[in-house]
């Protein structure tokens, strides 16, 4: 079966889904994306991950393509046409196509849009989560406006490269104080010895994940204690646990850091039990 995308207002075999070579997202990076998780043929948190692009799109002065009501058929039918049990789905939104010109393109210059969605492998991300993951750490030589869920991602395209030539599964991104702010395409918790869940405070220096939001939930939930804060990398390398959140994945324990075991160099108990509570706490649509 040919996989189906979603490309400004058609659906196309992926073969023949292009976008114009003027398209600024192609030429400038200048776009936004999401990225839901699909579980069961449905979305997992459209409506959040809805009010975060719509945020994405406003501080980057890109007009929303169609209603959000809109947005969410065309979701949906990506992931019924291409028959998506446990996956993603993934939308972007350009600003355009327009000749080139660094400065915004003329007014009323439509957005461009472009959804695809995709099975993943359930049964190696679940092996992951039983056997935890191994990360490394590198500079953040990002800027700083890492809120936005923009499509220029040179710098976690060279960290996660960097992690896979290391046999890591993410990079950690550490700031000039030598504190954890993100993982390359997740975000980065710790355990304490005393038994303190930590993360950084969602300000501009990581993305505010949505996987983050509800794994907030889930620790008010169980009444475990949090410190919303910076954390050093040595912090990190003494911790009872680790783990990292993201839609594609959820809640994946963390068991070695720059080659040194966390804990006692197995999945955690409390990152573990993120993992199997999340869905209860997720929204699905
Ligand atoms: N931080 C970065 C840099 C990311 O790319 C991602 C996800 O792709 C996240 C955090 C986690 O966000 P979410 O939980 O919404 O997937």
């Amino acid at each position: 079966m040919s996989r189906i995308a979603y490309v400004n207002g058609r659906y196309l075999p992926l073969a023949v889904a292009s976008v114009n070579v003027e398209d600024r997202g192609y030429q400038f990076s200048d776009g936004v994306y999401e990225v839901c998780e699909v579980k069961g043929g449905r979305l997992i948190d459209e409506r959040r991950h809805m009010e975060r692009l719509q945020r994405s799109l406003s501080e980057l002065r890109i007009a929303m393509p169609m209603s959000v009501a809109a947005l969410g058929v065309v979701l949906h039918e990506v992931v019924r046409r291409n028959r998506v049990r446990w996956g993603i789905v993934y939308l972007q939104i350009s600003r355009g196509v327009a000749h080139r010109d660094h400065a915004f393109p003329p007014p009323g210059t439509a957005p461009s849009m472009v959804v695809t969605a995709r099975n993943l492998d359930l049964p190696r991300v679940e092996t992951l989560a039983a056997d935890g993951v191994a990360v490394i750490s590198v500079p953040d030589n990002r800027w700083q406006r890492v809120d936005i869920k923009s499509v220029s991602l040179l710098p976690n395209v060279l960290a996660k490269q960097a992690a896979r030539e290391q046999g890591a599964r993410e990079a950690w991104f550490v700031d000039r104080e030598g504190r954890v702010t993100e993982g390359a395409s997740s975000n980065a918790w710790i355990v304490t010895r005393d038994g303190k869940v930590v993360t950084r405070q969602a300000d501009q220096s990581i993305l505010n994940g949505i996987t983050r939001a509800v794994v907030l939930d889930v620790l008010a939930a169980h009444g475990l204690s949090l410190e919303e804060r910076p954390f050093t990398l040595d912090e990190a390398h003494v911790a009872r646990e680790a783990f990292i959140t993201s839609a594609s994945q959820s809640v994946l324990p963390v068991v070695r850091i720059d080659g040194r075991p966390i804990g006692n160099g197995a999945p955690g108990l409390i990152a573990t039990a993120l993992r199997r509570d999340f869905h209860r706490h997720a929204e699905t649509s």
